[in-house]
Order: C-alpha cells, then structure tokens, then sequence
C-alpha cells in the first residue's frame, strides 16, 4: 500500500512508533525512524533487520526540542531521498500529575513534546512535501484531546492542541495536496500502559465495548490507512482507534 514512499516516524523504537514503522516496512514503505538515543535506535534497528534484511529502514535521533537539529535532520532524509511522502509524529510522553503540583516547567516539557516538536518536524517536511506536490501528515493524539481526564492538565491541553493544529493545518495545506489527519489511540499496550498495575487495567477494559485494551498495531493499522491512496480525500480528520471507549 505504500510501495517506494519515504515516510519519517518519530518516536519509532518501541510502542506504538515501533509499530507503525514495521507496518510501513511490510507495506513496502522505506522509513527512517527517530527516536531519543542512539542505542535506542540502533535497538530497533537490529530487530526490524533480524525480521527482515531487505527492509529499507534507518534511524537518526535529533533532538526534537531543538527546532534547528529536527529541520537540519529533515532536510538531510530529503537529500538523501530525494522526497519525503509521509511524516508521523508520534514521539510523546503522558503526563498525570495534578495540576497543584505540576511544575510549569514539566507542563512545558510535556506541550513542548506532545506539540512544539510536532511543530518543528512539520515545517520542514512542508516544504519538501509543497515542492514535490503533496504528502501526508499524521500526528498523534489520544481519547484524552475529546474528554479531558480525571488528573493533570498538561498531557490533555497539548492532545488538545495536537488536534487544534491538525484540524487547521489541513485547512491551510489542502491547496498543496498535502493532507494532514490524527489518529486518537485509547487505552494502548505499551510501555505506558505497561507500568499501571492490573488492578488499574480491570475497570479501563470494563468501559471498552469492544472488551480489550488495544494494541501499537491497531493504531497502526489505522496510520496504515491514513497514509495510503485509501485516504486520498481524508483530511482534517481526528480518527478515534479506541474501541469506543467511554469515560
Ligand atoms: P512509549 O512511551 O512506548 O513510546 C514513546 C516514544 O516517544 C518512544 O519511541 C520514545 O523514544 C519517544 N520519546 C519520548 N520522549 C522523547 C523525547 N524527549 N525525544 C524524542 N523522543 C521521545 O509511548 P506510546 O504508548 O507508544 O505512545 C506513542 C504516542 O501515542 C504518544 O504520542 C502518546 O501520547 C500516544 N498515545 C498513547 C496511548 C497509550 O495508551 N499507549 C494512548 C493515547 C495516545
């Protein structure tokens, strides 16, 4: 479905990054995937060319707080390729801490993530992607961007964000043929979900109707589609990939 597209995934060593990485590769993507630390990367690296050594696949891990290395980093994979078709940002951290004790300094941390680093891979993936005629953006957002949660601001404000700078940048890039969507995961097994104890999991998975947390590959399945020609005239669109969670 994405034969001989260049696609950059941020945040692409593990959860639910790894596994849109790997869904791009078996669909015939070449990905190069960033993440935050050199052994990281070279970690995902090994295990996707263990799983399969024809797989065009290479990592880099530029600092996505500074706004300068992501766009020295972009255009070098433009270079290289010759073109950038797809860019997901998906690189994120959760955050609970109630809003009494979050230091502003962590409540920037988290939006500086979740949205400014967005941001700055955005603008120079645009101007390769307005050269060439087109692309696709995918950010990533989360169930919390449509009902808030029960403790700690930040993590909410920046998907809320993450949808607000979706929605109109699709607006502004359409006349480019560059579109843009989210996809919104619920309760996801990775990392961060990994560390909530059973007894926190139970309840979450009683308000599932389809009776399971998901998993890095349902919400890859869903970047799959939003990447591919299937998705041709979507556009602005936050999809939900939450077995209709209620809250
Ligand atoms: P994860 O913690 O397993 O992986 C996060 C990824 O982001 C990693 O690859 C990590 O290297 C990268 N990252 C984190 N901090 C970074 C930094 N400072 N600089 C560069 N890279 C950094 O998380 P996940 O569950 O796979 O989440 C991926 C995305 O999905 C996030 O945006 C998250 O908000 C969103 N999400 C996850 C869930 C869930 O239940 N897991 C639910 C809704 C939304």
């Amino acid at each position: 479905m994405l034969k001989n597209k260049v696609a950059v995934v941020t945040g692409g060593t593990r959860g639910i990054g790894y596994a849109i990485v790997k869904k791009y590769l078996e669909n015939g993507a070449k990905v190069v995937l960033f993440g935050s630390r050199k052994e990281t990367v070279d970690k995902a690296l090994a295990s996707l060319r263990e799983e399969n050594p024809a797989w065009e696949v290479e990592g880099a891990f530029p600092n996505l707080s500074d706004a300068k290395a992501v766009a020295d980093e972009i255009a070098a994979i433009g270079r290289k390729y010759g073109r950038i078709d797809i860019l997901v940002n998906n690189a994120g951290i959760s955050d609970s801490t109630p809003t009494i004790d979050c230091a502003p300094e962590h409540f920037d941390e988290v939006l500086g993530l979740n949205v400014s680093a967005a941001f700055y891979a955005i603008q120079p993936v645009v101007a390769i992607m307005k050269e060439q005629g087109g692309g696709c953006i995918i950010n990533t957002s989360s169930m919390v961007s449509k009902f808030g949660q029960p403790s700690g601001v930040a993590y909410p404000a920046s998907k809320f964000a993450v949808n607000g700078l979706t929605v109109s940048l699709a607006r502004e890039l359409g006349q480019y043929q560059i579109r843009v969507n989210a996809v919104a995961p619920g309760v996801t097994r990775t990392d961060m979900v990994a560390k909530l104890p059973e007894e926190m999991i139970k309840p979450l998975v009683a308000r599932i109707p389809l009776g399971r947390v998901g998993e890095p590959e349902d919400i890859a399945n869903a970047c799959l589609f939003l990447a591919s020609d299937l998705a041709g005239y979507v556009t602005g669109e936050v999809l939900s990939v939450d077995g209709a969670m209620m809250v």
